[in-house]
């Protein structure tokens, strides 16, 4: 009898963990088709459908003992896929291929020049962003917000770092948002990054909290547009946006704003 009510418990215990595993992916999956409707068809439990009439399946890495001893063996790196593990983590490094491009060349076919700011630094800082999803003309109307603040602003705004650059996270085995031209870099002088600041502590008596000089105007300019910004992440980097419709939601004045039950359930 008591087996039996163990192996009752157990059988329970695995069944609640599944059905919260596919409710979550259900919601991630929806918040996807919402934030690309350019892209993306339709979406099921475990498919999404592109709007070029390919698919992706949606591939359940976890497991009872994968839920245990989480983060050992996420990271899926099938093409055409995506495991359910990276999307309930935000890790949506085969979704962005499929959107902007696979490799440096298929992303530059869709890369154009934007200056930043031009009215008030001319042509000094080109940017090298995507046009897919309008993402150069969402920087094109961020820039012009930007312009029409106070010049106190413009110093935060200057030593522009950088835009479109293929390349891994530093220290990390995935691609950054650089390499798809969605992201750009304000001042790298004002910009905090979390390894700087590790380094200037020189390794003493350091702790992960966000060290931010970025005033909030600009921050906000930024977020209206779906872009998010870097110091929402746990290893902070102020200087850095990158456009993740995704991770944002409309209000009731239909301002977008940070959803920050996402992002943060994976930090390690
Ligand atoms: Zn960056």
């Amino acid at each position: 009898m008591t087996m039996k009510l163990n192996q009752w418990i157990l059988s329970f215990l695995i069944l609640m963990i599944f059905s919260f595993n596919s409710h979550a992916t259900q919601i991630e999956l929806i918040r996807l088709q919402d934030s690309y409707p350019e892209q993306i068809q339709s979406v099921s439990g475990n498919s999404i459908v592109w709007k070029d009439g390919t698919h992706f399946d949606v591939v359940d890495t976890n497991s009872f003992f994968g839920n245990l001893f989480s983060g050992l063996s996420f990271k899926n790196k099938k093409e055409n896929s995506i495991s359910i593990k990276d999307l309930q983590c935000d890790s949506y490094e085969s979704i962005f291929k499929k959107i902007y491009g696979d490799s440096p060349s298929a992303v530059s076919k869709h890369l154009v020049t934007v200056y930043w700011m031009p009215n008030v630094f001319g042509k000094r800082y080109p940017l090298k962003l995507t046009s897919i999803n309008g993402i150069d003309k969402k920087i094109q109307r961020i820039s012009a917000q930007l312009e029409k603040l106070p010049p106190s602003y413009f110093k935060y705004l200057k030593d522009v770092g950088g835009s479109y650059y293929w390349r891994n996270v530093k220290y990390e085995n995935y691609l950054s948002a650089h390499s798809f031209g969605i992201a750009m870099d304000i001042s790298t002088h004002y910009g905090n990054y979390w390894l700087w600041d590790l380094k200037k502590a020189k390794h003493k008596s350091f702790t992960l909290t966000l060290i931010n000089s970025i005033p909030k105007e600009i921050i906000d300019i930024f977020e209206q547009e779906g872009f998010l910004w870097g110091g929402r992440w746990a290893y902070y980097d102020t200087m850095h946006f990158e456009y993740r419709p995704e991770m944002f939601v409309r209000n009731a004045a239909s301002r977008l704003e940070y959803n920050n039950q996402l992002g943060l359930r994976c930090v390690t």
